[in-house]
């Protein structure tokens, strides 16, 4: 074992008790000792964490399989290794490195999905945030071959929510099958995820039209690069307004961040014949309703993207520290994590929430 300076017996973390109860700040949550790292483990020292409307659901219990409580929630963390398992080879990174914690904590790297890239998906995958504890807390326990080295030229508020919003929409898009000029419609544009996607799809030279509601949100999306802005409160027929808005054929893709069902309800009927609806925000108790003859005569393709292994998250990173893509977010101390869950709750949060562990 060996460490980069004296750790603390306790610090500051966020814990969701049981599932569903209130979030409580506690100051005297243990911290992983590095006497007790196993090989391949590491302790990062926190700087800064997003807050993506994943944790709301992890901490509400919205989905078939419940996380673990009590829970420290969190997957978008920037900071510092300072302690590594004893007897770990070969380790990827080195003690004081500046490192990421993003969704997928670890994963065998040996099964079929692991071997060809899908290591999301490894049946012995562990989540920060949700089966393992995550970044609400001031040291972090991680593995040493799924943290991901930060690039210099970004700041560490800037990277945060690349390591979940940035590389899951960055992939999302990847896959949508769209090359320069095709339109691309992003339900949920001015939130986390939607507002880098308008970047990201930019960046690659797609056209966006951007869906959300509320001027501020307009504003934000219109300035990052869309082209095109519908209102979901204020349209009177989505369907047609999304046409009419891209070349009256519809878009070739739909990357849908929303995290309620409402958003999925009409992408059949608005995309463009062949085009792809990427299945991304995680709306509670909710399924994909699709009209089968429609799906099959306009040969529509539905796919679900699930964050993006390592090799995606190194290249969402690689984009943004280069200044293609920039996270538009406010600091806060992580006391300010309850009421931050309660503006993801009524859709009012614009752009991301970042938590700085230096704030009181
Ligand atoms: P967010 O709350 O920041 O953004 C969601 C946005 O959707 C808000 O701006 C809201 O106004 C907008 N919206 C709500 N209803 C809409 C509608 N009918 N049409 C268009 N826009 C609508 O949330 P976020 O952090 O960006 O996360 C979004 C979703 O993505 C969540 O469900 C989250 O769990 C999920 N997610 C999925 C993955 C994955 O790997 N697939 C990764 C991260 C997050
Ligand atoms: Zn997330």
């Amino acid at each position: 074992m060996s460490t980069f300076e004296p750790i603390p017996k306790t610090m500051k973390a966020a814990v969701i008790p049981s599932t569903g109860a209130s979030l409580v700040i506690r100051d005297d949550e243990p911290v992983p000792q590095p006497e007790d790292l196993l090989p391949g483990e590491c302790l990062v020292k926190m700087d800064c964490t997003g807050v993506c409307h994943t944790d709301l659901h992890a901490a509400k219990g919205d989905w078939p399989i419940p996380a673990k409580t009590p829970l420290i929630g969190g997957h978008e963390g920037v900071g510092i290794v300072v302690a590594i398992g004893a007897h770990t080879q070969d380790s990827p990174v080195k003690l004081g490195d500046r490192v990421g914690i993003k969704w997928l904590a670890d994963s065998c790297l040996d099964c079929e999905s692991c071997r060809k890239g899908l290591e999301q998906v490894c049946l012995k995958g562990k989540y920060s945030g949700f089966t393992v504890d995550g970044t609400f807390s001031e040291y972090v326990h991680s593995y040493v071959r799924h943290v991901t080295p930060i690039p210099d030229g970004i700041g560490s508020a800037e990277a945060a929510s690349i390591l979940c919003a940035g590389v899951t929409v960055y992939r999302a898009i990847k896959y949508s099958h769209c090359s320069i000029g095709d339109w691309i419609v992003l339900p949920g544009a001015g939130g986390g995820l939607g507002h880098l996607a308008v970047q990201y799809a930019s960046a690659m030279g797609l056209r966006v039209l951007a869906i959300d509601t509320g001027a501020d949100k307009r504003d934000l999306v219109m300035k990052l690069g869309a082209e095109k802005w519908i209102d979901f409160k204020e349209t009177k027929d989505l369907v047609k307004d999304i046409q009419d808005a891209t070349d009256g054929l519809g878009p070739h893709a739909a990357v849908i961040t929303a995290a309620t069902g409402k958003a999925y309800e009409q992408a059949i009927d608005y995309l463009r014949p062949g085009g792809y609806l990427m299945a991304v925000g995680l709306p509670a108790k909710a399924s994909l309703s699709a009209d089968i003859f429609f799906t099959v005569t306009k040969s529509i393709s539905i796919l679900g993207s699930y964050v993006g292994n390592r090799q995606d998250a190194r290249e969402a990173l690689d984009i943004a520290a280069r200044g293609k893509v920039k996270c538009y977010f406010s600091t806060k101390s992580l006391s300010a994590l309850k009421e931050t869950y309660e503006g993801l709750e009524k859709g009012n949060i614009v752009g991301r929430i970042v938590l700085d562990f230096k704030r009181q």
